[in-house]
């Protein structure tokens, strides 16, 4: 099966009716990978696949509109009878594991280790999932946030979780395919940048070099059409808006 991108959730920072927080599906050459757990993706998901079908998760940083629906998935698995085949891999930074934990009121997370497989994320790391080769860049946000790169067959899939502006980012999304990225802001204060504009995010397709944009997690300072169309005129190449429910082939 050739690559998509199933939109579960856009949202910042709160999910609304029909429209939750980040979240995504990324199927292809067997793997399934939720990519972000924003709250009320959990259930977005099952209408696209089984979660005990799941071969992998990937966590961008540990807010709550990227990574709350973990506690979904761990009911489901822990008390719902869903649980998967094998522990499914959670690449997640570091303290994920004891977050979860701590929502159960437990120091560990060992009760769930026929669920999930936390492995650490660093700057740099890669993995081959499957036939995917999946790499990781920390990028700038106010806490340790990585943005994510998925190479499959030459297919490029670049992610940029929530993130300022940065080299990083722009050198991972080199060459993409699709890049999903952030225009949360309708412009920067003061302070070092956690978030892009639109045009920020414009900026940065076109110093990548990417074929197609689109455009996520537009805060409440912007609508999403206004977002899109700024990043368009930006980037100079073709901008579109992620929505819910929508799968993306690449
Ligand atoms: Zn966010």
């Amino acid at each position: 099966m050739p690559l998509s991108l199933t939109v579960l959730g856009t949202a910042s920072p709160y999910p609304r009716p029909g429209r939750p927080c980040s979240g995504y599906l990324l199927r292809g050459a067997g793997a399934e990978v939720w990519v972000d757990a924003g709250p009320g993706t959990f259930a977005e998901l099952q209408r696209h696949t089984d979660p005990d079908r799941l071969t992998a998760i990937w966590i961008s940083h540990l807010h709550a509109d990227h990574s709350a629906d973990l506690l979904a998935a761990a009911y489901a698995f822990a008390f719902g009878g869903l649980l998967p085949p094998a522990p499914i891999p959670v690449y997640a930074p570091m303290d994920c594991a004891l977050r979860l934990a701590g929502f159960f009121g437990r120091a560990d997370i060992r009760f769930l280790n026929g669920a999930f497989d936390f492995r650490p994320l660093y700057d740099g790391h890669t993995v081959r999932h499957w036939n995917l080769r999946l790499t990781t860049r920390a990028v700038a946000h106010d806490t340790e946030a990585y943005a994510l790169r998925v190479e499959c067959q030459g297919t490029v899939f670049v992610y940029s979780g929530d993130t300022g502006p940065c080299d990083a980012l722009t050198e991972l999304a080199s060459g993409a395919d699709l890049f999903l990225c952030e225009a949360d802001l309708d412009r920067h204060g003061k302070g070092e940048p956690a978030h892009m504009t639109p045009e920020d995010a414009g900026e940065a397709a076109r110093k990548a070099g990417v074929r197609d944009l689109f455009v996520t997690h537009v805060g409440p300072s912007l609508t999403r059409e206004e977002a899109t169309a700024r990043a368009a005129a930006a980037f100079g190449g073709p901008a579109r808006t992620a929505r819910e429910g929508e799968t993306i082939p690449l």
